[in-house]
């Protein structure tokens, strides 16, 4: 443990991104950068593309 591995760990965190929570539609991590929304019903962040998705779900079942 010197200066080498303090540098080091500096790197490795900044390149991989922090979860910031999970994904309401399909709880998968969301990290920071990812393209989020807030849902109110259920009430939490998700993916845009999560809900999306969940959208066009319900939106078939709902016509069908
Ligand atoms: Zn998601």
């Amino acid at each position: 443990m010197g200066a080498k591995s303090l540098n080091n760990l500096g790197r490795q965190r900044a390149a991989v991104p922090t979860v910031i929570g999970r994904c309401k539609v399909y709880g998968d991590p969301i990290r920071t950068g990812d393209d989020t929304v807030w849902l109110t019903d259920p009430m939490g962040l998700s993916h845009r593309e999560c809900k999306a998705k969940a959208d066009e779900l319900a939106q078939m079942k709902g016509g069908a």
